[in-house]
């Protein structure tokens, strides 16, 4: 992806041309960064038994799961319909893992159906899942290492008040259920949210897990979650992968030659894979002055695009329709009748009615969380792999607003 003065491409396609061919709003991914992205994990991982689940909430789109499927990637799913997906993609089901929190026993065992590896978050879960299966379905338990850790409460869910995983203290009625039903428990879990700024926090937490997993016989992976922070702006800090890697695999050989077995090394990154790889492409509606500011209202909003008012996420804007034009100061805005900002204070060059503008970092947790608030339609998903843009899903139409309405005699 090139942002220079003059030219907004990415793998040497114009980004007008884009818009030109599939519409604006409409969501754009970079192929090659997605695989770069999983490659430099692979490396700075190298030397271990490694596997890395994508997480497939974080961009959820068929196109891309086979993508990452066909680069050797696997992949995490916290639903039976992402399990589905993940199948449809040519995923095989012992190579899904599911990370479901508070769904019902029987979602579990559908699951277990499917044949996915089950991540068991609760404790009566765990019982359940004891009484029905016995010894019969190996299974991985996710614990929360109570870990303050994550970018905002929001996405923290490591700490002692976080709804995710099974208590670090608790583990002694782990290892009793455990006991009683003679279960395979063969992974341990940690992921303690996103947004993780510091390779220690990932060492602590490995400790904790360690010393945990000293408790299970029979072990053959230990999870280590995501949280892997990316640069969202100029100046970001962000996780060192090299540095993280060389700490966690010296931490984790050691530990497996105590255990008397060589785990795998599991991790699970939604951003860190797609998060910079897309972008999201608007058209400016208006440009409105008012006494306090000026407003650049585009043809989207949170419906689409939630992340700054769901997470007060920063995403850097670009105007790729004058990008020599003065710098101004504008709160660029969505057509949502609630209040929408979707940057605050940016400074751009000139905006005029009709521009294109571009948010950075769409590539996670931006679709997989658009909805038909307002009754909008989705925008369509592009992929731009080997130089080609292609269609990956298509815009909406209001046949799909309207599909699932019961019209009764009133
Ligand atoms: C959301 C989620 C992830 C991915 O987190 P990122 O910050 O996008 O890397 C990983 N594991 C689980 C269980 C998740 O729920």
């Amino acid at each position: 992806m090139e942002f220079t003065n003059d030219a907004y491409r990415v793998q040497g396609l114009d980004l007008h041309e884009i818009c030109d061919n599939f519409g604006t709003p409409v969501y754009v991914y970079d192929a090659e960064k997605i695989v770069n992205q999983l490659e430099s994990l692979k490396k700075a991982f190298a030397g271990n038994k490694l596997k890395i689940k994508f997480a497939a909430k974080s961009l959820t789109n068929l196109a891309i799961l086979k993508l990452i499927r066909k680069h050797g990637g696997g992949i995490d799913v916290v639903s039976i319909q992402e399990a589905q997906l993940a199948l449809k993609a040519g995923f095989e089901a012992k190579d899904i893992l599911f990370t479901p929190n508070c769904v019902g026993f029987d979602e579990i065992c559908e699951g277990v159906k499917l044949g996915l590896m089950i991540n068991i978050d609760n404790l009566s879960i765990l019982k359940k899942f004891g009484e029905t299966y016995g010894n019969s379905k190996p299974c991985c338990i996710r614990l929360n290492p109570h870990i303050m850790a994550g970018g905002n409460k929001k996405i923290s869910t490591g700490h002692a008040d976080s709804k995710f995983g099974i208590s670090i203290y608790q583990l002694p009625d782990v290892l009793e259920l455990i006991d009683k039903y003679g279960m395979d428990v063969i992974g341990l879990h940690v992921h303690t949210g996103s947004d993780i700024l510091d390779a220690d926090v990932f060492m602590q937490m490995s400790k904790i897990i360690f010393e945990a997993a000293n408790n299970f016989a029979e072990l053959k992976f230990i999870d280590f979650g995501s949280g892997f922070k990316v640069a969202y702006q100029e100046g970001d800090i962000v996780t060192s992968i090299e540095e993280l890697g060389k700490k966690l695999s010296s931490a984790f050989r050691e530990f497996c030659q105590e255990y008397g077995t060589e785990l795998e090394m599991w991790f699970e990154p939604g951003k860190y894979l797609v998060s910079e790889a897309g972008l999201f492409l608007v058209k400016t509606n208006v440009v409105k002055a008012t006494p306090a500011r000026t407003f650049v209202g585009v043809n989207s909003g949170l419906n689409h695009f939630l992340r700054p008012m769901m997470y007060d996420a920063h995403h850097d804007i670009v105007n790729i329709s004058n990008p020599s034009g003065e710098k101004h100061v504008y709160s660029v805005v969505g057509y949502i009748c609630e209040t929408d900002n979707l940057g605050w204070d940016r400074q751009l060059h000139e905006v005029r009615e009709g521009d294109l503008l571009a948010f950075k970092n769409a590539g996670a947790y931006c679709f997989s969380m658009a909805s038909n608030y307002n009754s909008r339609l989705r925008p369509p998903e592009v992929l731009i792999i080997d130089g080609e843009a292609k269609l990956i899903r298509k815009r909406e139409t209001m046949e799909d607003i309207t599909r699932n309405l019961v019209d009764i005699e009133i």
